[in-house]
């Protein structure tokens, strides 16, 4: 029977490896095996069923006697021809078989081909790492084992557990005191703090690969791989244990792959607390930095099973699912054949339908947050580069990573409706399905929707005059800030001896001309000689007297005078000087403060400003890309920062259009906008916005030149639009 069979069928050409290490794994879940590739160095895991089928592979029998064996030899389980042609096509993909008739090396040739340019897309994808083999820490390690091997013991891993709680119950009891200080984090990734922020991480991945390393030695695995991975352009450490995969007891195997976390988290934990005993300084603000640094990466990247890192492993070898995230996937692409292409045949029964559901759940998920980080990468290298005036450099690999994307996107697709058009009602419902998803798509890309831009802002005296002092001068203020002029009334006096005195002196010095030139006058029909003196006599006079004049002029540009009437609106409080003021030179504070008096003032200084009092502006800073898309009569709303639950409405009144050259002193101050060092030009292009307050809004304004954030209200639009301005302002390609 069987040999009849076998004539009609071809054999099937393959044959397991021999020089695989093949052991059998812990079995508490499913029966497992574990076969390593020594050439590779790479692992695989099968079931029992598929690891008598590799070993029923002789390159003799026909797939359907090797189906027939099988079925005697597991009555129990349900098998198909076509789920065994589809393991066995992921054994001759990874590796583990090799050709046994000549005239298969052009299937060979093309499963080698589909590989290679698979690996090329995985590359396009994995541009952002790369990893330089480093190391061998074994001895390290032993020494280490040696000394502190006691951590492992139970009762140290439960204290360890409450010493995080307790950390943790910590900062939660200081929540608020961590939120006023977390817009400082923001200032640890400029340019300057990179250096040290780079340090912090690079403290923290040591020891988080040490404990890993430690972790797979304590329980007798080997570990002969300590290197670097360069993610972005941040080297990272990595220590290479997957020897402990063929560790039997899971247990163990989860606690090597769980040590990184735990080394993280106890990290966290030992920084909070050294971040709540610790005053401010820079020390308080590097604990804070390794705390956020090393919970962040913990929940979103490393202990985040969505991702393939120590989380996932964790979370695979739990569940015993070894390859947790490859049958996730192929769950999610068969709920997706089932659901939008309508194709029944792809899924795998192996699991029950809730399993099967959550997976699929899973690997979407996981698909889609692979997506989400990356981009989030994308964008925080793009904004570091943007520092430095380098972010040209970032768009050659968003172009190949999203290349990447889009190729895989379309391949994938392309599989799936080939495998789908076998007929045309099958090809006619694959395309309905796809119809409608990619309509809802359309319109998630393309419907508007209203948002709104944020940007810094300082509150100004709206249309107001500005006063300045004329001349130079001791100040004898007259008025107040906040009290009501009218035109013509005084508004400060200055004092300066020196001017008197000239002024005097110019009168002394006219006035003896004068006294010349009459004397010369009478006297000049005596002599000749007087009457030669007379006209430069005179000409001393008209000198004298402009000189005068000018003087007097001056004199009285001493007494300030408001042109017009309105409310005095004090100017920028002058800061403190860091060196000690000499007596009566210099000054602080507002020049109209009653405690300023008769200190001394130079010319062009601004005294204050004269308006009406309800009319002040709120003046904001934005990039050009943002003031492109703002309006005129914009609504606004104003949030101080000094009166975070009150917040003001405005409408935007004046957009400007060239460049502002510099920064308020107070944005400066709060680090909302970022400058060339040492001086107050903006670090980017910014425009100026004012926003007028509305009238009735304008009860609870703090004082002028309080800053803070302002939402300005734009015109809807769609995620495409936005994400193609984005794309345009990104890469103009000067
Ligand atoms: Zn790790």
């Amino acid at each position: 029977m069987l040999s009849a069979v076998e004539t009609r069928e071809p054999a099937l050409p393959w044959r397991l490896r021999s020089d695989l290490q093949i052991q059998e794994a812990d079995s508490s879940v499913v029966a497992t095996w574990t076969i390593k590739d020594p050439l590779r160095l790479t692992y695989f895991y099968a079931a029992a069923e598929e690891m008598v089928f590799l070993n029923l592979l002789d390159g003799r029998t026909s797939l359907n006697g090797i189906l027939n064996q099988l079925r005697q030899q597991f009555p129990e389980s349900e098998f198909s021809a076509e789920n065994l042609r589809q393991f066995l096509l992921s054994a001759v993909n990874g590796g583990l078989l090799r050709a046994c008739v000549p005239g298969h090396s052009y299937r060979l040739n093309e499963i080698r081909k589909r590989q290679l340019s698979q690996a090329t897309l995985r590359r396009m994808l994995s541009l952002l790492t790369h990893r330089f083999r480093g190391i061998d820490p074994t001895p390290i390690l032993n020494v280490l084992d040696r000394t502190i091997g006691w951590i492992f013991q139970i009762r140290c891993m439960i204290a360890g557990v409450m010493f995080c709680t307790l950390a943790a119950s910590m900062v939660v009891a200081r929540h608020a005191q961590l939120e006023s200080e977390l817009p400082g984090i923001s200032s640890l990734f400029t340019a300057t703090n990179l250096p040290m922020l780079a340090l912090s991480i690079l403290f923290v991945k040591i020891l988080h690969e040490f404990g890993h390393g430690l972790t797979c030695r304590h329980y007798g695995g080997e570990c002969h791989e300590l290197g670097l991975l360069v993610v972005g352009f941040m080297p990272l450490l990595y220590c290479d244990v997957s020897d402990s995969w063929l560790q039997q007891d899971r247990r163990k195997r989860m606690l090597v792959s769980a040590a990184g976390i735990g080394t993280e988290l106890f990290l966290a934990a030992a920084f909070a607390m050294l971040w709540t005993v610790s005053r401010h300084g820079f020390l308080h603000t590097f604990f804070l930095n390794v705390m956020i640094v090393t919970s962040l990466n913990t929940v979103l990247v490393n202990g985040n099973p969505l991702l393939k890192y120590d989380g996932y492993y964790v979370v695979s070898d739990w569940l015993g699912i070894p390859n947790l995230a490859g049958e996730s996937r192929a769950a999610a692409i068969a709920v997706f054949d089932r659901v939008v292409l309508g194709f029944s045949g792809t899924l795998l029964t192996r699991r029950s339908s809730g399993m099967h559901w959550a997976m699929a759940t899973y690997g979407a998920a996981s698909m889609v947050y692979r997506v989400l980080v990356m981009t989030t990468l994308l964008w925080f290298m793009y904004a570091t580069l943007k520092a430095w005036h380098l972010e040209s450099l970032t768009s050659v690999l968003v172009v190949s990573v999203a290349a990447g994307l889009v190729i895989a996107a379309v391949r994938g697709i392309r599989e799936r409706t080939r495998v789908a058009s076998s007929s045309p009602e099958q090809r006619r419902r694959a395309i309905i399905g796809l119809g409608v998803v990619g309509s809802l798509l359309l319109i998630a890309l393309f419907v508007p929707f209203p948002y709104s831009v944020e940007a810094p802002f300082t509150l100004t005296p709206g249309v107001s005059s500005p006063i300045y002092a004329v001349e130079d001068g001791a100040i004898e203020p007259q008025v107040s800030a906040g009290k009501v002029i009218l035109a013509g009334d005084l508004i400060a006096v200055l004092e300066n001896a020196a001017l008197e005195s000239a002024v005097t002196q110019a009168r002394g010095d006219f006035l003896v001309a004068k006294a010349r030139a009459a004397a010369l006058a009478t006297q000049r029909s005596i002599s000749s000689q007087v009457a030669s003196a007379l006209p430069a006599a005179e000409k001393a006079v008209l000198a004298r007297e402009a000189r005068l004049a000018k003087l007097l002029q001056k004199e009285q540009n001493l007494t300030v005078i408001s042109p017009i009437g309105g409310t005095v609106f004090s100017s920028r409080n002058r800061p403190r000087p860091r060196t000690q003021l000499q007596e009566g030179l210099g000054w602080f504070g507002e020049p109209l403060n009653p405690e300023v008096r008769s200190v001394w003032i130079t010319r062009q200084t601004l005294l204050c400003w004269v308006g009406t009092e309800k009319d002040l502006r709120a003046f904001c800073l934005l990039p050009q890309e943002d003031i492109e898309i703002i309006n005129d009569g914009a609504a606004v709303t104003l949030t101080f920062a000094s009166l975070p639950a009150a917040a003001v409405a405005g409408r935007v009144s004046q957009r400007k259009t060239i460049p502002e050259t510099s920064v308020d002193r107070e944005l400066i101050a709060n680090r909302m906008v970022s400058v060339i060092p040492e001086t107050n030009r903006p670090g980017e292009t910014l425009f100026g916005v004012a926003v007028s307050l509305v009238p009735d809004s304008a009860n609870s304004i703090p004082p002028l030149y309080s800053s803070g954030y302002a939402k300005i209200r734009c015109a809807p639009a769609s995620l495409a639009s936005r994400v193609w301005r984005f794309v345009c302002h990104t890469f103009t390609f000067q």
